[in-house]
């Protein structure tokens, strides 16, 4: 069975929100108030969802507040968490 780890768990958002205390200066404008976290190797590549040293603050749910805009919405959908839904499995088969 292949891991399967669920973005939207209490662990994951507990994980996610500490590391965005830490820092939260957006890898992509380079302004303060990231609200998610992107991945630099994309999830859908193989990589581990939950592997910090993958992750790079990013504006996301909300605006950035000093320049205005979506950074990680902008980027494009591919490494949005709800992309892990849909199985590749048909698609490869
Ligand atoms: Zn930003
Ligand atoms: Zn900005």
């Amino acid at each position: 069975m292949a891991k399967r780890t669920d973005l939207t768990t209490y662990d994951y958002r507990k994980k996610r929100a500490r590391f965005l205390a830490e820092s939260d200066v957006c890898h992509l404008c380079g302004h303060a108030g990231a609200d998610v976290v992107d991945h630099v190797q994309p999830v859908a590549a193989g990589a581990d969802p939950e592997d910090t040293s993958n992750w790079l603050p990013a504006h996301g749910v909300k605006r950035c507040p000093t320049c205005g805009r979506n950074c990680n919405g902008a980027k494009g959908a591919k490494t949005r968490p709800t992309g892990l839904k849909t199985s590749r499995d048909w698609y490869t088969a």
